[in-house]
């Protein structure tokens, strides 16, 4: 199969080197175009220089980009991807989503014979790179078995969620956990680290006791305790799936509270930490307001 990936981002990128390491014809487009070349000259991979040079050709195409609106803004015109994908291609994407766009996009895109699952990823930086992502598709099942060997190059965990939408919606809820974690785990530790107790004995009790979760198992240690704070997945990215969870909801009519108000803390923190801030340094927005570092 001859594969074109769209959006070598922090996530995108790893994806992409695990379908060139594992031998499928590959070509590569990025908005910046600095990546792709550099991508290409490291991988092998064809620099496709539109959207529509990198479709032309190919069996499926992947994109991940920042939100599903990114994705619809690369289908039209002389240069987007409608102009290349052929009939019975399939367009698979990683973006993490919102349902009614995913709907919409494969409803532009079947008008031309071309399929489309949505499949966002979860397993972090570091599981893209060692292929161990989870990955959780909507759309059709036959389609999904075609391209099922593709997901495999990064995915270890494929999992049909329903019709197309689907899988964003889990994605979604999903981060909505995560978000939730971090603030909650944020709060209580500052309460404990003010109490007088030391937050890594905190965390060692706790991660062998009933409130655990991987942002006290893994998170914490790793980057809020050494206070490194790597970027590897951007605050605003974050935001942006909790506020689709907290729609999912209110569309529904699920009443949401904890949803709503951890959606509208993201909010104020993107405002406060800024677009390329991690998501693990919401923290120190909490660390601000209780005035005390959890270290
Ligand atoms: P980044 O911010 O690192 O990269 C975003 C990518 O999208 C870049 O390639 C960027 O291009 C491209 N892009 C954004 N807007 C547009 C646009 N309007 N037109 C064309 N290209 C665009 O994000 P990630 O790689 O971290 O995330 C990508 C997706 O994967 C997001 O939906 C995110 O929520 C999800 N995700 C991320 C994880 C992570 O650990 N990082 C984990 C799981 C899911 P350019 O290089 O030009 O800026």
């Amino acid at each position: 199969m001859n594969i074109a990936f769209l959006g070598l981002g922090a996530i995108g990128r790893p994806m992409a080197a695990r379908i060139a390491a594992a031998g499928m014809p590959l070509a590569v487009w990025n908005r910046t175009a600095e990546r792709a070349a550099s991508f290409a000259r490291e991988t092998g991979a064809r620099h496709a220089h539109t959207p529509a040079d990198a479709a032309r050709g190919a069996d499926v195409v992947i994109t991940c980009l920042s939100t599903s609106h990114d994705v619809a803004s690369l289908l039209d015109g002389p240069d987007g991807l409608m102009a290349g994908l052929r009939k019975g291609a399939t367009l698979i994407d990683c973006t993490s989503g919102d349902p009614a766009t995913s709907r919409r996009i494969a409803a532009r895109l079947a008008e031309q014979g071309v399929g489309f699952i949505d499949a966002p990823v979860s397993g972090g930086t570091t599981g893209a790179e060692k292929g161990t992502l989870t990955v959780m598709v909507g759309g059709d099942a036959a389609t999904l078995d075609r391209v099922r060997p593709v997901l495999q190059a990064f995915g270890q965990k494929i999992v049909h969620c329903g019709d197309v939408g689907a899988g964003d919606a889990v994605k979604a809820v999903n981060n909505a956990f995560l978000a939730i974690h971090v603030l909650a785990t944020a709060e209580g530790l500052a309460a404990l680290v003010k109490a007088g107790v030391d937050p890594a004995l905190a965390l060692d009790v706790i991660n062998s006791s009933s409130g655990r979760s991987n942002t006290s198992m893994n998170l914490f240690p790793e980057r809020v305790l050494s206070r490194a704070f790597p970027r590897t997945f951007r605050l605003a990215l974050l935001e942006k799936d909790i506020g689709i969870a907290a729609d999912m909801a209110r569309d529904n009519r699920v009443p949401a509270p904890i949803l709503q108000l951890a959606a509208d803390l993201f909010r104020v923190a993107r405002g406060e930490l800024g677009e390329t801030a991690d998501h693990v340094e919401a923290v120190k927005m909490i660390e601000q307001w209780a005035g005390v570092e959890i270290a």
